[in-house]
């Protein structure tokens, strides 16, 4: 299994518009930082996570060129808002593209893209939308998608939840502020852990900051611990620097082998 950082940063990206800081304003390319997103690739498919706004610039940096199904961590338009890109892969399948979406937020998502889903959701003559094929999911349910089985975990998001999963090897927390104490059992000695992380210090109601992250990451006795989700508060470097062993930052266009 291969794990593609396509985006790692914060609701806002980095460079923040207008910000002079030193991540803002910092020659290092692991400083630029576009919205979540993830491809998590085995033997010939690739599972898609979120589609936020910078998805077609990620997907052509990568050189993806297909994608078999997509998984939505929760409706947060950093995460979703990049949903129109998809209509490149449902029209090369000439046929629907499955889509894996919490059912609590199934409504919101059918009538935020109405155009997509509406009861007269149709491409204008000469034009395309996205074929996508809604699949809702429970907590804890065990989902198969492109050629993956994953186990889904609901994580309290502030006054939301957010969804990962564990997947072979590999865990998956995004935009969580906690781990539940009943789903540590499903991440426990995972050889890698991908989790949210905004900053060093000051708590943050919906997200873990990098302290809590690192404590998440010790709790379930992960091997190698990525951060992602990071805000421009300090640049890359410095975040690496501050680590203990066995946990780093993500960065776009990041690649790993499980
Ligand atoms: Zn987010
Ligand atoms: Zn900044
Ligand atoms: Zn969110």
């Amino acid at each position: 299994m291969r794990v593609r950082f396509l985006g790692t940063g914060t609701s806002f990206g980095v460079p923040v518009i207008g910000c002079p800081c030193a991540a803002c304003s910092s020659d290092d390319p692991r400083d630029r930082r576009t919205r979540h997103a993830l491809l998590i690739e085995s033997d010939d498919e690739a599972l898609l996570v979120d589609t936020p706004p910078e998805l077609r610039l990620q997907l052509v940096d990568a050189g993806v060129g297909s994608v078999d199904a997509v998984f939505l961590s929760h409706e947060h338009a950093d995460h979703t808002h990049g949903i129109d890109d998809l209509r490149v892969f449902s029209a090369r399948r000439g046929e629907p593209l499955p889509l894996h979406i919490a059912r609590e937020f199934e409504a919101e998502v059918r009538s935020r893209f109405d155009y997509i889903w509406g009861d007269d959701a149709r491409a204008q003559p000469g034009s395309t939308i996205p074929q996508l094929d809604l699949r809702p999911f429970e907590d804890r349910d065990v989902i198969r998608a492109a050629g993956l089985e994953l186990r889904v975990i609901a994580y309290p998001h502030g006054t939301y939840r957010s969804y990962g999963f564990r997947v072979g090897g590999l865990g998956v927390v995004i935009d969580g502020k906690s781990i539940p104490e009943d789903a540590m059992p499903m991440l426990e000695g995972v050889e890698v852990l991908i989790i949210n992380a905004l900053w060093f210090g000051d708590p943050h109601p919906g997200h873990f900051s990098i302290e809590e992250a690192v404590e998440a990451s010790r709790a379930v006795g992960a091997e190698r611990t990525y951060l992602t989700h990071i805000t421009h508060r300090s640049t890359h470097a410095e975040i690496e620097r501050r680590l203990p062993p066995g946990v780093e930052p993500a960065f776009d266009g990041q690649v790993i082998e499980l």
